[in-house]
């Protein structure tokens, strides 16, 4: 099964993605984790990368596609969900063309709806563990205990050097001139779900799996009202 998380900056795909990995043996595809990596280790990517991220703009189609056809290599016969990409509709095209030369199919794509508001107020709030990068929140997701990681029991947290309130403006205009055009792409494509993201963590997962269990049955049309 190939899924795409869709949603603006703060929309919860990255809490959802986790969910469905621990769950339901996914792998997840983030190609902002996998930049923040490139970052980090210095490679000529993230050089590249890491001014862009800053800007909170979107880095060039032909880094993330590279990037993510050697991931996908990489992941070969796993079912995944991609977090973060496509972002543009060349991206997409781009996606469709690997899933085409590998025969594999794009289950659906399952858009996460979340007022601009709430969304700034997610970012600035988000913070993860520097050791499993489990993903919290101040005030909606804190630790079960202050300081320590319900997952792996590390004490180090990080935040990112993007998730500031001026950046998220710039991110959000990002989102709707590149990301937007997405959701017609998909419309037409018969794969496109809408999943009411301002409800909470655990009812978002539940919606999520409602349509995912329909895919296995063969067909959501009975279940779960399609987007088109
Ligand atoms: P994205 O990957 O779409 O940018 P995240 O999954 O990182 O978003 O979520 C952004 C922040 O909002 C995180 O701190 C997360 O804990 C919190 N969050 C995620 N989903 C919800 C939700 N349904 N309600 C409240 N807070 C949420
Ligand atoms: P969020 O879900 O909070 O927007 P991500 O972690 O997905 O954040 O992305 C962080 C940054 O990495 C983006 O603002 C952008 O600069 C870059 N990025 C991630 N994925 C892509 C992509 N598919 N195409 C272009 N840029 C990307
Ligand atoms: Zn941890």
């Amino acid at each position: 099964m190939i899924l795409i998380l869709l949603g603006p900056p703060g929309a919860g795909k990255g809490t959802q993605a986790e969910r469905l990995v621990s769950r339901h043996g996914f792998r997840q595809i983030s190609t902002g984790d996998m930049l923040r990596a490139e970052v980090a280790s210095g490679s000529a990517i993230g050089r590249e990368a890491k001014a862009i991220m800053d800007r909170g703009e979107l880095v060039p189609d032909n880094v993330i596609v590279r990037m993510l056809d050697r991931r996908l290599a990489a992941e070969d016969g796993h079912d995944l969900i991609l977090d973060g990409f496509p972002r543009t509709v060349p991206q997409a095209e781009a996606l469709d063309r690997l899933l085409a030369e590998r025969e594999l199919e794009l289950s659906g794509v399952i858009v996460m709806e979340v007022d601009e508001e709430a969304l700034t107020e997610r970012i600035v709030g988000r913070f993860s563990c520097a050791s499993c990068g489990a993903s919290y929140h101040d005030k909606f997701r804190p630790t079960r205990i202050d300081g320590v990681c319900d997952r792996c029991g590390g004490h180090e947290f990080v935040r990112r050097a993007d998730d500031t309130r001026e950046t998220v403006l710039a991110r959000l205009a990002a989102y709707h001139a590149q990301t937007a055009p997405l959701l017609p792409y998909y419309r037409k494509m018969g794969k496109l779900y809408l999943v009411e993201g301002m409800a909470g963590i655990e009812a978002v997962t539940t919606a999520i799996e409602g349509i995912l269990s329909g895919f296995a049955r063969g067909g959501v049309h009975a279940k779960v009202m399609r987007a088109d």
